[in-house]
């Protein structure tokens, strides 16, 4: 995201749901429903497959390459003996640039289509890939992610791509691709637990000022890995440097919750 931005009074009023972005703080999922996904997403029993369902606007979809990077990052985490996959599903319809999606409305989309029938031992992560932007955008940045329920989560594909195309071109830079890779890795944290969303803290590393964020500019769950200043962060970043991961703190985290 550039941002993401969740005015909690709006979001509560909306949706009883548990906001996983930065902007939510306020949960009103019940305590036991959470923990009950938690054991889901990471233990290896009673759902020894995970599914990635995606549904996209066409043309979105992240590439192969970085499905694959994702892939492996998640199989390092959670305990899937039979594995991850991802699965194109539905095509979603473009509703323009200049679309603005409330939050309401994303959680409406996200109702209508999270569909897809997986088999028996197969537990799902929802990804919603869109063009449009966030009506949360804000002086603060765009948005490029965010997650809820620990559940669901949308990347703003188009939002992203048109920071780091090359001028005047269509190519997917390294950076764009870099970006798309940070941005949905940080939502997948927030998704399986992080930063004290699911997954208790095994340590202090919570960022006081953004919650459900990793006090780590170094970690993919620091607050800017889902706004605009992630394009920032990662030119900053030495050359052949390893792409950004979750640091030990958040790995605690998360090897706790297996
Ligand atoms: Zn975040
Ligand atoms: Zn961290």
């Amino acid at each position: 995201m550039s941002r993401f931005i969740f005015p909690h009074a709006a979001l509560c009023l909306a949706a009883p749901l548990m906001l996983l972005s930065c902007q939510d703080k306020e949960s009103s999922a019940p305590a036991e429903a959470q923990a009950d996904r938690m054991a889901a997403l990471h233990q290896p029993s009673p759902y020894s497959r995970l599914i990635l369902e995606i549904d996209a606007v066409p043309g979105l979809t992240p590439s192969n390459a970085v499905q694959a990077q994702i892939g492996e990052a998640l199989a390092g985490l959670l305990d899937k003996p039979d594995g991850i996959s991802f699965v194109e599903d539905e095509a979603l319809p473009a509703v323009g640039a200049d679309h603005a999606w409330t939050d309401e409305a994303l959680f409406a989309l996200a109702e209508a289509h999270y569909n897809l029938v997986a088999e028996t031992g197969a537990v799902k992560i929802h990804v919603m890939v869109l063009d449009g932007h966030s009506a949360e955008d804000s002086a603060e940045g765009q948005v490029l992610g965010l997650a809820w329920s620990n559940t669901h989560l949308v990347l703003f594909a188009d939002v992203l791509r048109a920071q780091c195309m090359t001028p005047g071109g269509i190519a997917i830079t390294p950076l764009c691709e870099e970006a798309e890779r940070a941005v949905w890795l940080h939502e997948l944290g927030h998704i399986v637990g992080l930063v004290n969303r699911g997954a208790p803290p095994t340590r202090d590393h919570v960022d006081p000022d953004h919650d459900a964020h990793c006090d780590n500019p170094d970690c993919v769950m620091y607050w800017a890995y889902e706004r605009q200043g992630v394009f920032e962060l990662l030119k900053q970043r030495r050359a052949g440097a390893p792409p950004t991961t979750f640091d030990e703190a958040c790995r605690a985290d998360l090897a706790a919750a297996r």
